[in-house]
């Protein structure tokens, strides 16, 4: 029996208010309060404990990090399988997004509905295994002889980069408005985690085998009002009349049905788990799409996926995920709308009498922007795409392509064709994309330096740099600053070497090559000083012994010399080509002596090695 309307602590519907939400807002706040704070106390003291995130078990499968987030990943995923799925109800600040978002609509008057989908709700869980157990299966056929399948486990609890494995800020606000506002908006209130969230993967599959779940007594007289509370879209009272318990996995033990049952028939308690429970079709669900709609769907999903997922090398994995469902809503819901004679959207008319109304231009509108941009998204994927399969066919050593200014000698025709495909690939994906590509710009500048354009090179570099941080802007300036050494600029080659340490101080080859442009610009002790720092982290330096080895000849120390020398002949692998490049780079420096000696060296092992 339902109570009077607007009766204190009942709903218009008459459905008694749920006790147990205000202690789950309070026990997500809080959650959101100890985020915040765990960010404010890395900021003030420069270490703390590796995010809390379930992503970063990642980086532990992959790499042997044991991080917090393995830590809390494992334990979460073992109370499931005792408790069922409370951490996704209580502890997930993505959930707390969704409900902040589905609360916002519902005080604007827009309550968020379910989208239905059969095959999409299969995503959570492949997402799952592509991110914690295909890695694993890969090197498990793919990797190199010597790596071991599962890596050393190293300690990582502790951080001085907290954010290094999460998206910048500027992505973060699109993340968290698409993966919150646009999922919940259309797909409803727990849209993310129905259709995108692979933690939710792992969390419904262990929830199937766990002993606790919502369940109920004899006093149950089936009047849905568990139902229609619900906001993971289970019908709780169909189930429990079926089953004597929740048993979709969808359940995230929010306990808001147990709270408003007007008969207190409904309890958490602890007996068979799903698995256990006998196979049914009695409970018919309602989907909000046709079978072709599905396959069309699961399509679009795919295809906007690998369109956003990475490009510009900014959108992440889960947004990639949240982007694919909302744009396979969009484009379903515009089909319907281009096909069906009378269509609503919420209270807005979209359609009537074949008629498109103004509430439905805007929507078609808003939805053709949105396709638009994923396609857009896509074509400048698919060049970055196979501008990145070109450069990893490219193998030429850094030292050899750098040992002289024009390295197209050590090209092969298939380098070459390489070079070209992946350039052309690289300049369409910048020139048609709305933002640079720290990722790829880059590689772009290494092509065109290989292809003997080593201004362009230079250019393309800062233009890399200006967009990056931390190592890979090192990375990018290190590069620079060498190129720059070789084109024989050397006090703009110091400038950027010296950018790149402020960066990474522990760079060692910018050392290298910050001697160099010292010495050539006749600031000898200076060069010595910097490689003998370079040589105190790493004794083992051929080029550096050797360079201290000449400076040390020049200046009349023989002695020295010979001990530099020595140590670098100790640490010298006997290759013709590296012995060549030890010749060019003396040579450069004016060390003539010790050149001669390594041109002749490699002579000796490859008589066919020219100058
Ligand atoms: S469990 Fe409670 S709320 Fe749900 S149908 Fe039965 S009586 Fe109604
Ligand atoms: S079935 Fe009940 S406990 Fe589970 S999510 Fe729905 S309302 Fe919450």
């Amino acid at each position: 029996m339902s109570a009077p309307v607007n009766a204190p602590g009942y709903s218009k519907a008459g459905i008694r208010k749920s006790r147990t939400g205000r202690w789950r807002a309070a026990a997500l706040i809080t959650l959101n309060v100890l985020m915040i704070a765990h960010i404010i106390q890395w900021r003030l003291m420069g270490k703390t404990v590796s995010p809390i995130e379930p992503s970063e078990t990642m980086h532990t499968l992959q790499k042997g990090f044991v991080n917090a987030g393995f830590i809390f990943f494992a334990l979460a995923i073992l109370a499931t399988l005792i408790f069922g799925r409370f951490v996704c109800g209580w502890g997930c600040h993505i959930l707390a997004l969704q409900d902040f978002c589905g609360w916002l609509l519902k005080k604007m008057g827009v309550h968020p509905k379910p989208f239905r989908s059969r095959l999409l709700v299969y995503v959570p869980l492949l997402a799952a295994l592509y991110m914690f157990v295909w890695p694993t299966a890969y090197r498990l056929f793919a990797r190199p002889a010597l790596e071991p399948l599962i890596p050393k486990f190293t300690n990582h609890l502790v951080t001085t980069n907290f954010w290094q494995t999460f998206p910048p800020v500027a992505v973060a606000i699109p993340f968290l408005f698409i993966c919150g506002f646009m999922t919940v908006y259309f797909l409803g209130q727990k849209g993310f985690c129905t259709y995108a969230c692979p933690y939710g993967g792992f969390f419904g599959l262990a929830d199937k085998f766990s002993p606790g779940k919502i369940r109920v007594t004899s006093a149950c007289n089936q009047c849905g009002h568990c139902t229609a509370t619900c906001t993971s879209n289970v019908l709780v009272h169909a189930e429990v009349k079926q089953y004597g318990m929740v048993v979709d996995p969808g359940c995230m033990k929010c306990m808001d049905c147990v709270s408003v049952c007007p008969n207190d028939a409904l309890f958490f308690g602890f007996g068979k788990p799903t698995l256990m429970a006998p196979k049914s079709n009695a409970i018919k669900r309602s989907y909000s799409l046709t079978w072709p709609e599905e396959i069309v769907g699961a399509v679009v999903f795919l295809g906007s996926f690998l369109s956003v997922r990475g490009v510009y090398a900014l959108v992440p994995f889960l947004m990639a995920l949240g982007c694919a469902a909302v744009t396979t809503f969009l484009t379903l819901k515009l089909w319907r709308l281009l096909r069906a004679r009378e269509l609503s959207f919420y209270r807005f008319n979209l359609k009537s009498s074949g008629k498109m109304r103004q509430a439905g231009w805007a929507f078609a509108g808003f939805a053709c922007a949105w396709i638009l941009l994923n396609a857009h998204s896509g074509w400048v994927r698919y060049h970055e795409f196979l501008g990145n399969i070109a450069f990893n066919k490219i193998h030429l050593p850094d030292e050899l392509a750098l040992a002289q200014v024009n390295p197209v000698r050590w090209l092969s025709p298939i380098d070459r064709e390489n070079i070209l495909q992946g350039k052309e690939h690289y300049v369409a994906a910048s020139r048609m994309g709305l933002v640079a590509n720290s990722e790829t710009l880059p590689k772009l500048a290494w092509f065109e330096y290989l292809s003997g354009n080593a201004e362009q090179s230079v250019q393309t570099l800062g233009k890399a740099a200006a967009h990056q941080k931390d190592e890979s802007k090192a990375l990018s300036l290190y590069y620079r600053g060498a190129i720059l050494n070789r084109l024989g600029r050397y006090e703009q080659a110091r400038t950027s070497l010296d950018e790149a340490l402020a960066e990474r101080e522990d760079l060692i080859l910018a050392h290298q090559e910050k001697g160099e442009a010292l010495w050539r610009l006749g600031r000898r002790e200076e060069a010595v000083t910097v490689w003998t720092n370079a040589l105190q982290r790493n004794a083992q330096l051929v080029l550096i012994n050797n360079e201290l080895a000449g400076a040390a000849r020049l200046s009349g120390n023989l002695d020295e010399a010979d001990f530099y020398e020595k140590q670098a002949d100790r640490f010298t692998p006997n290759n013709p080509l590296y012995h060549w490049v030890l010749a060019r780079r003396l040579e450069d420096l004016g060390m003539t002596q010790l050149a001669e000696k390594h041109l002749q060296q490699a002579k000796k092992i490859d008589p066919a090695i020219e100058r």
